[in-house]
């Protein structure tokens, strides 16, 4: 199953194949800056499941710290539209901002927050909610891999 993602003002186009592993809400501080929102909600896929849209439609910003990633945002309406994590180890995942999908009554629902501590806001749902670095990476990576 294919699916098209595109920004706002259409520079940016890209297709995802396949099921996502997850969709999780992220409130962390960094989140919050690159979506220009209070929080995250992002699909994530094996960056194989990814078609990358051309270079020059996607400005890169790199997170040295570890984890790496490259949080890309169109070049002409500045969206948030493709995060890449690269892992040591392991495959590379890509992340695509829920907003981006066309058809995002195909998605699965968000399983949990993650970085809970950082909301700018309550939220009410029955979703776990994780706060801190450590059990918020190990509830991304169990509902990953497990
Ligand atoms: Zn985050
Ligand atoms: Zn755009």
């Amino acid at each position: 199953m294919k699916s098209t993602c595109h920004c706002s003002c259409g520079h940016t186009v890209f297709e995802v194949n396949g099921s996502p592993k997850l969709r999780i809400i992220c409130h962390c501080t960094i989140c919050q800056k690159y979506n220009a929102a209070s929080h995250a909600d992002v699909v994530v896929y094996k960056s194989s499941q990814v078609s990358q849209p051309p270079v020059n439609v996607v400005d890169f910003e790199t997170y040295k710290r570890p984890p790496n990633v490259q949080r890309g945002q169109c070049s002409k309406c500045q969206q948030a539209v493709i995060e890449v994590f690269s892992f040591p180890l392991m495959p590379k995942l890509t992340m695509v901002p829920a907003d981006m999908f066309v058809d995002d009554a195909s998605l699965p629902k968000p399983c949990a927050h993650m970085f809970y501590e950082r909301r700018v806001s309550d939220v009410e749902d029955e979703l776990p909610k994780h706060n801190g670095f450590m059990s918020s990476q190990l509830a991304f990576f169990k509902r990953l891999w497990f």
